[in-house]
């Protein structure tokens, strides 16, 4: 019997000031390739969104060891949106996966959404059951914030669907080729582009290392922005 071709999938990491978290999350991801190994190939797209730690150091070890690991680095710091779409540039799987570094978005997840996306599903979101470590005022104003837009857009989001998410090759062309707006809303976009849509829900863990990059000036620019 010829042997099926294995599918690729490409994990895009948006890594703002990381070094500590980096070296938990590949071993992780290491893990889990490995007992994905049989159908799935792994590449690993780090995006440095301009860090003034040694994020770039660490990802630099990971690449002489490891050649699924890559690492596209800003100048500066653009917002993790930027970063994704960054990473999306490059990606070349047949699946796309968006992750943070800071392994709350718990790679175990990996093999359920590869299953989704052969099942045919060009948009996997991904649903927090709990969200303990976001804190109170994060989770009012996440709340607030899909209020507002549900009311306003003829598509409707779904509120949980977290930044963690995972889309076909072709889903993904969709978003490099016209959503290319410099306010961007990534989670609600992949929500609103068609195809075979499904969530698988995770719990979120609390970050592995280092600290949240949010403030809640950072958090209130960020609705309004998108708004
Ligand atoms: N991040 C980024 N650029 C930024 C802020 C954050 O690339 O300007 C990355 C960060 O390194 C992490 C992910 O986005 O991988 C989520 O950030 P964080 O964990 O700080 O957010 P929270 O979990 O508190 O929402
Ligand atoms: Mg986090």
């Amino acid at each position: 019997m010829p042997e099926r071709k294995k599918d690729l999938i490409s994990i895009i990491v948006p890594c703002y000031n990381e070094q500590a978290a980096i070296p938990f999350f590949y071993k992780e991801i290491d893990r889990v390739s490995q007992e994905m190994k049989e159908e799935t190939d792994f590449e690993l797209l780090f995006v440095d969104d301009g860090s003034k730690d040694g994020t770039v150091r660490e990802v630099k070890k990971l690449i002489e060891q490891d050649s699924r690991v890559h690492i596209v680095s800003f100048s500066r710091n653009f917002g993790k949106e930027a970063a994704i779409f960054a990473g999306l540039a490059q990606a070349c799987g047949d699946v796309v996966a968006v992750m943070d570094c800071d392994l709350q978005h718990p790679p175990e997840c990996l093999p359920e959404i590869v299953r989704k996306f052969e099942e045919g599903c060009g948009v996997i979101s991904m649903v927090r059951t709990k969200n303990k470590s976001a804190g109170l005022i994060k989770n009012i104003t996440s709340a607030g914030f899909y209020r507002v837009i549900n009311a306003l857009s003829d598509v409707k989001f779904e509120p949980n669907a977290s930044d963690f998410f995972a889309i076909s090759k072709e889903a993904a062309e969709v978003l490099r080729k016209n959503y290319r707006e410099k306010v961007r809303f990534l989670r609600g976009y992949v929500q609103s582009i068609g195809f075979q849509k499904t969530t698988i829900t995770y719990e979120a863990h609390d970050r592995v290392a280092g600290e949240s990059k949010y403030s809640i000036k950072k958090l209130l620019a960020f609705s309004l922005n998108t708004i």
